[in-house]
């Protein structure tokens, strides 16, 4: 099986081979499970830990074959960074990533020793990391690019199968799509994303990522055209009739991005609860 809980494939990588290993958790919101990679022919590299269960935690243990140096992580929500601190007791290793924000679902036990820059580029044994900023899924989020590999750990920036939530206001929709289009402007030879499969085709992946933001953002505009002034319960439903009904009340959240951002753009206003269009819109 592809996707086996505990188990480490090799995935990717020729001179810098990347490792992934498929956490204990799959569900709704993390597909498979969370995916770990370690990097390097040594494994001393870690992004992404995963949940702080002790099962993870032992799983990953015995992917280190020698000496860990660093934990990286994407971001801090629950899914992806509890298990560093834990790591790092048993191994010593530094983490580096982004504080946690002031927002929901978040992983307050991860403080970093090194606060990760945008541009940073980590020199690690025998590959170098450049971190860059993605903010959008969420403030803190980073990407980290294995440069000897143009291969991009991309944490919930983009995923296969699905696309991330956004959740407001720490979620940014605008910062989201900005953080897409800086990454077309970088060679990449593969995505490796928090959740899901490898990805060979990074441009045409996060082409297609912007025009389903794109194609939803006219459903919604369609949507208030044709209801006028509506709640967030009433748009969803309008804007969001191709997503299954369990899945609504994440929708309901990245449709809020979506009216936020339209909202700063100057197109769409709310009253009283009530979204509607702006005038020249609406015609
Ligand atoms: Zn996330």
């Amino acid at each position: 099986m592809q996707f086996k809980a505990g188990q480490l494939r090799r995935v990717a990588g020729a001179s810098v081979p990347v490792f992934r290993h498929v956490g204990h958790n799959p569900g709704p919101m993390t597909g498979p499970g969370t995916n770990t990679y370690f990097l390097g022919a040594e494994r001393r590299c870690v992004v992404d830990p995963g949940p702080a269960d002790a099962q993870q935690v032992e799983s990953l243990l015995r992917c280190v074959e020698g000496p860990l140096d660093v934990i990286l992580v994407t971001h801090t929500h629950r899914d992806h960074s509890p298990a560093a601190r834990l790591l790092q007791e048993a191994t010593g290793a530094q983490l580096v990533g982004a504080s946690v924000p002031d927002a929901i679902a978040q992983d307050a036990t991860f403080v970093p020793d090194i606060e990760v820059q945008h541009g940073q580029v980590l020199e690690l044994q025998d590959f170098s990391i450049e971190c860059i900023a993605t903010p959008g899924h969420v403030s803190n989020h980073f990407c980290y690019l294995v440069r000897e590999e143009q291969g991009l750990l991309t944490g919930d920036h983009v995923l296969q199968g699905t696309t991330p939530v956004i959740l407001p206001p720490d979620g940014d929709m605008q910062a989201y799509l900005a953080s897409l289009a800086e990454l077309l402007t970088r060679p990449l030879a593969f995505l490796a994303p928090g959740h899901g499969d490898i990805m060979r085709q990074p441009h045409a992946e996060i082409r297609q990522l912007i025009a389903h933001r794109q194609r939803r953002e006219n459903k919604i505009i369609e949507a208030l055209r044709k209801s006028g002034p509506a709640s967030i319960d009433a748009v969803v439903l309008m804007a969001y009739d191709d997503v299954a009904e369990h899945l609504l009340p994440w929708a309901a959240k990245t449709l809020l991005a979506h009216l936020i951002k339209l909202e700063r753009e100057g197109r769409a206003l709310v009253r009283d609860e009530n979204w509607e269009l702006l005038t020249h819109e609406g015609n």
